[in-house]
């Protein structure tokens, strides 16, 4: 294995694949697609921004090995996370001739993560899948576990199909040209991790949460792969979403209402902290932590530099939007709540009352 790198192995029931964290890697994709035994033809996904600082790069490994790929290019942004943008791609891929063993590449964040997935998971009903993440937010959630999908006027993310990769290639330094703002949304989902997972890596983001916004790309390699193994973890516990998987929702209860309401004007990631700091606040007032864990946790997303009060929406459309989740189960809502950092419980009890109280305590 060469130096510093991390290998995470998800095992599933019928399916088992490698999730690879190392610097440089992006150069070796060839190489490592290679021992994967797939088809000489190959389908790359990306995004413009994305194409513009890495595509050469890929593409190079890609041919070095023998693959030729074919490229797709699509605008970014969440608009593109549409079926019509799955047709299209069908009308590209389809008349490649392609087979069950031809990969398609997802180099991306989680709009072209989740398009692809999606792809890959209905061309000739199933094709291996790669990915190759390129925002934190991709790297430490969206790219394990194989979830993928497209949204539609009714919600987001409500078409999508299970299809795991049958690999991750993560190369921290595509980092280095990532916008701030989508560092403080990946570290949101660090922050979720270690609330819901790990008091160690817990205090290890309070001591250090400012080298990964300074990008220090040594300690996000490693924060990145403590990341993966949590996720990992908690996806192997419940490939399908039935139980515990739920615990990753930590936070989004609150965030998702506040990212619909604010009609998505604050990134996922700002209202995933202020959904954290609610939740929180929620524990603390069922006591399941007492004050000092609450302001823990709190601290902690203030020093990702994600907003914990300042907002400003009415309570009762908030209310109204939680209750049209569709992680709502059969009309109540459903809390993730830490008892202690590093463990939740899930409570589908909580008086709506305190909902509110939680909501207008992030209006201060
Ligand atoms: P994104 O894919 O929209 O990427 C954010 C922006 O960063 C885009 O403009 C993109 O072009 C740009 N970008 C990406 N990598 C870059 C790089 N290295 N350098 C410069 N610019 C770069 O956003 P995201 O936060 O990665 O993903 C959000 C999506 O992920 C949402 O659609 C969400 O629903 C989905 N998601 C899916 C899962 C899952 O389990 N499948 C989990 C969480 C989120």
């Amino acid at each position: 294995m060469p130096l510093g790198e991390r290998t995470i192995r998800v095992s599933l029931p019928d399916h088992t694949y490698d999730v690879v964290v190392r610097r440089g890697l992006l150069a070796d994709v060839g190489g490592l697609l290679r021992q994967l035994n797939t088809s000489g033809k190959a389908i790359v996904i990306t995004d413009n921004k994305i194409a513009t600082h890495f595509l050469g790069q890929l593409r190079e490994s890609l041919q070095g090995e023998g693959f030729s790929p074919h490229v797709t290019v699509l605008p970014s942004g969440e608009e593109q996370k549409a079926i019509e943008s799955v047709v299209g791609l069908y009308d590209q891929i389809l008349p490649l001739k392609v087979d069950r063993n031809t990969p398609i590449i997802a180099m991306g964040g989680g709009v072209i993560g989740d398009i692809s997935g999606f792809v890959a998971a209905t061309v000739l009903r199933g094709v291996p899948f790669v990915q190759i993440p390129t925002t934190l937010l991709s790297m430490v959630d969206a790219s394990v576990g194989g979830k993928t999908g497209v949204n539609h006027r009714a919600g987001k993310n409500l078409i999508g199909a299970f299809h795991q990769p049958i690999a991750v290639l993560i190369d921290p330094d595509v980092l280095r040209t990532l916008p701030p703002r989508e560092i403080r949304s990946g570290l949101a989902e660090c922050i979720k991790h270690d609330v819901i997972r790990d008091a160690d890596g817990f205090a290890n983001l309070e001591t250090n949460i400012a080298r990964a916004l300074a990008l220090d790309l040594d300690y996000l390699s490693g924060l990145i792969a403590h990341n993966v193994e949590i996720k990992a973890k908690v996806v192997m516990a419940d490939p399908f979403e039935r139980g515990e998987r739920a615990h990753l929702n930590f936070g989004h209860t609150f965030g998702h209402a506040i990212e619909t309401t604010l009609n998505y004007e604050k990134s996922h990631g700002e209202c995933v902290g202020l959904g954290m700091t609610a939740a929180a606040k929620l524990a603390t007032d069922l006591k399941l932590i007492d004050d000092a864990a609450r302001q823990r946790i709190v601290r902690v997303i203030d020093s990702a530099k994600l907003p914990t009060h300042g907002l400003s929406a009415d309570p009762n459309v908030l209310l109204n939007a939680m209750s049209f989740d569709k992680k709502a189960k059969a009309g109540k809502l459903r809390f993730i709540l830490p008892d202690r950092i590093g463990h939740v419980v899930i409570r589908d009890d909580v008086p709506t009352e305190m909902v509110r109280d939680a909501l207008e305590s992030l209006m201060d």
